[in-house]
């Protein structure tokens, strides 16, 4: 990548910031999916190795401002600890006297969690007397939330300005991999979008029409598309407010000679419920009653057949409702057969996006992806080609960080 990452740097009896992204699911307080947590370890073993004193920290869902004793790290540290094999101490907060004392204490090798940066309305508001207050707990900051980084918030972006910035081991992976898509992706790339609604991927997929040779669209999306071009879809998920959006989306496909495909039969249910029977129908034969929950099997065959022809694919957004094992699968096809292609032919296949990721994790494919980001609105943004401000605030490379002697 571009910046500096933190195997430039000499870090051994530094203290080291190291902001990750531990933002993981919880459902009544458990860890539902540890995939953030695992994705971390790599740069906290390096420093720890190395005999850094690390600060840990991380937002976890949206306090809003607010101490939130249902999102708590408490859950994180110890699923750290099991990973680690070694005990997590965290403290009470983010900041403040108690937590001064603490980082005072550490050693070489130790490693401290702090407590929820979004309990203060100070780290998303990127204030910079909470990032100066963050900084003054090391002498480097290590940035591996990736997640994170299309946000410019204390810990992102704010704190760069008081400390040298380098990327953590998870950053470098995650902009080298999807920089793959944007820098000369071997040919012919295909991206494969799904997910609920078309609003939430305009920009992605404007973005995606300039660079890819195909655009394969499942989902509730696909809804949007199939209805602007007058399908009737009965109880689906269409979003009426879209439909010109979709419709300068279809012209703009053709004028760029990208080919953008739609389903031609669907899964289809009275609703979405976890006993709700499905059958398959036809996509100009979906019944007033019924709402399209899935791609079906022909769609399936057409779209996998197509993409045997790709060398490179990116894929976001589930194809149906995944959550529902009778509507998933679609979305499980897709996350097989990309896995294979990617194992069996070097297909470099690339996944993005919190519920896509979380289908293929729970299958157990991830491993066999060429990679799994783990940053879902930054892997979009990131392939919109903006500029991610917790990246840009990284030092570049080339730049020479001296810590200095060891205090
Ligand atoms: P990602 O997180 O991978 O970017 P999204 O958040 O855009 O994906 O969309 C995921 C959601 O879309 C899932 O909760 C899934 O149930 C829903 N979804 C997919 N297909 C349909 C459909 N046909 N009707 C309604 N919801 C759908
Ligand atoms: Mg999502």
């Amino acid at each position: 990548m571009d910046a500096l990452t933190v195997r430039d740097v000499n870090v051994t009896g530094h203290r080291v910031f190291l902001r990750a992204d531990l933002n993981v699911p919880l459902d009544d307080g458990r860890i539902t999916d540890d995939t953030r947590i695992r994705a971390s370890l790599p740069t906290i073993v390096y420093l720890l190795e190395r005999g850094a004193s690390v600060v840990l920290a991380s937002h976890l869902g949206r306090p809003k401002g607010k101490v939130n004793d249902a999102l708590r790290l408490r859950p994180v540290a110890e699923r750290l600890s099991e990973l680690l094999g070694r005990p997590v101490r965290m403290t009470g907060d983010a900041i403040g006297p108690g937590v001064a004392v603490a980082v005072d204490k550490l050693r070489p090798g130790d490693l401290l969690l702090l407590e929820n940066l979004r309990f203060h309305a100070a780290e998303e508001a990127n204030d910079p007397a909470f990032a100066k207050e963050l900084a003054a707990f090391a002498e480097l900051y290590v940035n591996d939330a990736f997640g994170a980084a299309h946000r410019a918030h204390a810990s992102t972006e704010g704190i760069t300005h008081f400390l040298p910035a380098v990327a953590g081991l998870l950053m470098e992976r995650e902009v080298d991999a999807l920089g793959r898509l944007l820098k000369r992706p071997e040919r012919p790339f295909h991206a494969v979008i799904g997910g609920a609604k078309v609003s939430d991927k305009l920009d992605v997929l404007h973005a995606l029409l300039s660079r890819c040779q195909a655009v394969l669209v499942g989902g509730g999306m696909a809804n949007t598309f199939l209805a602007a071009r007058g399908a009737s879809l009965g109880k689906s998920l269409v979003e009426g407010d879209q439909l010109d959006n979709a419709s300068r989306i279809l012209v703009e496909a053709r004028r760029k000679r990208v080919r953008l495909m739609l389903p031609t039969d669907a899964v289809v249910a009275p609703q979405i419920h976890h006993r709700a029977r499905t059958r398959t129908v036809a996509i100009n034969e979906v019944p007033a009653d019924q709402m399209v929950v899935d791609i079906g099997p022909q769609t399936i065959a057409t779209y996998t057949e197509y993409l045997e022809k790709a060398r490179t694919v990116f894929w976001n957004g589930p194809m149906g409702v995944f959550e529902m094992p009778q509507m998933a699968e679609g979305t499980n096809a897709m996350a097989r057969f990309l896995a294979k292609r990617s194992a069996r032919a070097g297909v470099v296949t690339i996944v993005g996006g919190g519920d896509s990721v979380a289908a293929v994790e729970h299958l157990g494919l991830g491993p066999k992806m060429t990679h799994v980001s783990t940053g879902g609105g930054a892997s979009l943004e990131f392939l919109e080609g903006k500029i991610l401000p917790g990246v840009a605030a990284l030092l570049p490379a080339g730049a020479v960080v001296n810590l200095g002697p060891v205090s």
